[in-house]
C-alpha cells in the first residue's frame, strides 16, 4: 500500500441493450447520438464513431456541432472533418476532466452490454464497430497516439473451453494459446495468452486535440442543462457525445454508470504485459475485472464495476482489495 501514488475513480457510460448510434430529426435539427459504450469506448471509438458519421449520408457537409470531448466527441469530430464538415465541439468539461481520460486503455470491445437483453441487431453493430476501430487504431500505434501492442494473460483455474471476450472478434486477438500447468510462471493453473493493444488515453486525448485544432476545429466550453439549449444551437446538425451525460439530456433509463477504480504505483519497466485475474483464478471478483496494465508513467490495477453508483468518491476497502490480490499474484515473482 506503501507504493500507491494515485487513485482515481469514474463512471462507464454502460447501457445493458448496448450503445446507441441512430439519428433523428428534432424541431430543425438533425440529432446524431453516439453514446453509452460502457467499459469499451476507447476500444469502440473510431468504429463506432465512424457509424455514427455514417449517418449524415447524403447530406452536404456543412457547419456540425460536436457535444462532449471525450474519445467519442474527439474522433467524431476527426472523422467529419476529413468528410469536409466545419466542426465545433461544445463541452461541459475539457478532454482532461472526462471519463475517457480515466479509462485504463486495454484494446478489448467487452463490458459494453447484457448480452441477454441486447438485440442482435446491437450484436452486429457491436462487431462492426469492433473491426473499423480495431483498423483505425492499428494504423496509428507509436508513442505519438500511446499505441503499443502488448500480450495479456487471463488468469484461471480451470482450462479455459473458449477465448474469453467475443467469440465473433477472436481473430483480431493474435498470438493466442492456452497454457497449462507448468507452461508459465503465474500461481493460477491455467493462463489463456494474446496480444491486443494498449492505448494510454492521455496521449491519445492529447493528440487528437491537437490533430482537431490543426484541422481548423474550435472548442466552446458549455454546460447544457437540457434538450432545448442544445436545439437552440446555430449548427444544423448536432452530434451527442455527451457519454453518461445522456442520460439526463435525451432521458435514456438503459443509460446507467459502471463505476470504477483504478490504483496507480510506479513504474516498472520489467513489467511489459497485461494480467486479467486474481491467484484464486477468479475473474471477477465484487462484480469486477482484476487487471493489471503497465505504462511509461505507472503501473496501473483496476477491478471494481459497480453498477449504478453514482458516488464518486475513492473506496479505501477497493484500494487494498486491488492491491492485496495483485500482491498474492506477483508474491513468488523475483
Ligand atoms: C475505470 C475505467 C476503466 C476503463 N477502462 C477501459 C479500457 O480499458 N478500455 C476501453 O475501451 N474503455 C475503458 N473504459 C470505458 C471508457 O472510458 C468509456 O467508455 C469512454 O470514455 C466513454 O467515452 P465518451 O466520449 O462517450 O464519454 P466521456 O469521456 O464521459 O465524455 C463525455 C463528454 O460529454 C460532455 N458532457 C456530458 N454532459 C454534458 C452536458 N450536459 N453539457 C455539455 N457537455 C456534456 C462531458 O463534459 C465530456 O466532455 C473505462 C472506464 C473507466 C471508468
Amino acid at each position: 500500500m506503501d507504493n500507491v501514488i494515485r487513485v482515481i475513480t469514474g463512471h462507464r457510460p454502460y447501457r445493458p441493450k448496448g450503445f446507441v448510434v441512430r439519428s433523428e430529426e428534432m424541431d430543425d435539427k438533425f440529432i446524431v447520438h453516439n453514446y453509452g459504450h460502457g467499459g469499451a469506448g476507447i476500444s469502440l471509438s473510431w468504429g463506432s464513431s465512424a457509424l455514427s458519421v455514417r449517418e449524415t449520408k447524403g447530406k452536404r457537409p456543412g457547419a456540425v456541432a460536436v457535444i462532449g470531448s471525450g474519445i467519442m466527441g474527439l474522433t467524431s469530430a476527426r472523422l467529419l472533418q476529413d468528410a469536409g464538415w466545419d466542426v465545433t465541439i461544445y463541452t461541459r468539461d475539457v478532454y482532461r476532466h472526462t471519463t475517457s481520460n480515466v479509462a485504463a486503455g486495454e484494446w478489448g470491445p467487452f463490458s459494453t452490454h447484457d448480452p441477454a437483453v441486447s438485440s442482435d441487431a446491437f450484436k452486429s453493430q457491436l462487431e462492426w464497430a469492433s473491426r473499423i476501430s480495431h483498423h483505425a487504431y492499428t494504423n496509428l500505434t507509436g508513442p505519438k497516439y500511446g499505441i503499443r501492442w502488448l500480450e495479456a494473460y487471463t488468469l484461471t483455474n480451470t482450462r479455459l473451453q473458449n477465448f474469453q471476450g467475443d467469440d465473433k472478434i477472436a481473430d483480431l486477438f493474435t498470438y493466442k494459446a492456452d497454457l497449462g500447468p507448468g507452461e508459465h510462471p503465474f500461481p493460477t493453473a491455467y493462463v489463456q495468452r494474446m496480444v491486443t493493444m494498449q492505448i494510454d488515453p492521455g496521449v491519445f486525448l492529447r493528440q487528437t486535440v491537437a490533430d482537431f485544432q490543426l484541422a481548423g476545429g474550435k472548442f466552446v466550453l458549455q454546460n447544457f442543462a437540457n434538450v432545448s439549449e442544445i436545439l437552440a444551437l446555430a449548427e444544423p446538425v448536432i452530434f451527442n457525445c455527451t457519454g453518461l451525460g445522456a442520460a439526463k439530456l435525451f432521458g435514456d433509463d438503459n443509460l446507467v454508470p459502471a463505476k470504477g477504480q483504478l490504483v496507480f504505483m510506479p513504474p516498472d519497466p520489467a513489467v511489459d504485459y497485461m494480467t486479467f485475474g486474481g491467484v484464486d483464478g477468479d475473474t471477477f471478483v465484487n462484480g469486477g475485472f482484476l487487471h493489471m496494465f503497465p505504462r511509461s508513467d505507472v503501473i496501473l490495477m483496476g477491478g471494481i464495476f459497480k453498477l449504478g453508483d453514482y458516488t464518486t468518491h475513492v473506496e479505501h476497502d477497493e484500494t487494498e482489495r486491488i492491491v492485496t490480490e495483485h500482491q498474492k499474484l506477483f508474491a513468488d515473482f523475483g
